[in-house]
């Protein structure tokens, strides 16, 4: 990571541009590893192998954090999984209280019947007889396999 990035980024999670570096090794003139803190809101980025790892708090990658915050003695706290599981908590809590709601105004609405039917029905009668093992569909919800009639495909909704 070349160290006059700094100067064109913002926080992804507060859009501040106040933003400071913590070098830990530098090769070739380069970053290769440090952390890269918010001084407004504190949430650090960890830069490793010369990368900065900009992604939201709600989709990093905890166990790369918590290795990394445990070989520098970072704090655990800020890393932003307490935002994820917050997150989580909400999503279950949702589809627990309007499952029926949702499945009848969102799932079943005639947005996602087109979009299942120029998609996956479309992707299924073009593969069907490729289909020499049984598919199983992760994270798709209420979607198209649970519902297809497919002895081919079985879905699996991750929510
Ligand atoms: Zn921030």
């Amino acid at each position: 990571m070349d160290e006059n990035l700094l100067n064109f980024i913002i926080c992804p999670n507060c859009r501040s541009d106040s933003l400071s570096l913590k070098l830990y090794v530098r090769k070739n003139n380069q970053i290769h590893e440090g952390i890269v803190t918010c001084e407004s809101c504190k949430t650090w980025y960890r830069v490793e192998d010369g990368i900065l790892d900009l992604l939201p708090l709600s989709l990093r990658r905890f166990d790369l954090y918590s290795r990394f915050a445990e070989k520098h003695g970072l704090p655990m706290q800020g890393i932003g999984s307490d935002i994820a599981n917050l997150q989580k908590t909400e999503q279950i809590l949702f589809f627990k209280e309007n499952v029926t709601h949702y499945d009848k105004d969102v799932t079943d609405s005639m947005f996602f019947r087109a979009l299942d039917k120029v998609t996956f029905e479309n992707w299924l009668n073009r593969n069907y007889n490729k289909i020499d093992k049984p598919v199983l569909e992760l994270g798709c919800g209420t979607g198209p396999a649970n519902g297809s009639d497919c002895k081919k495909i079985k879905g699996r909704g991750m929510s």
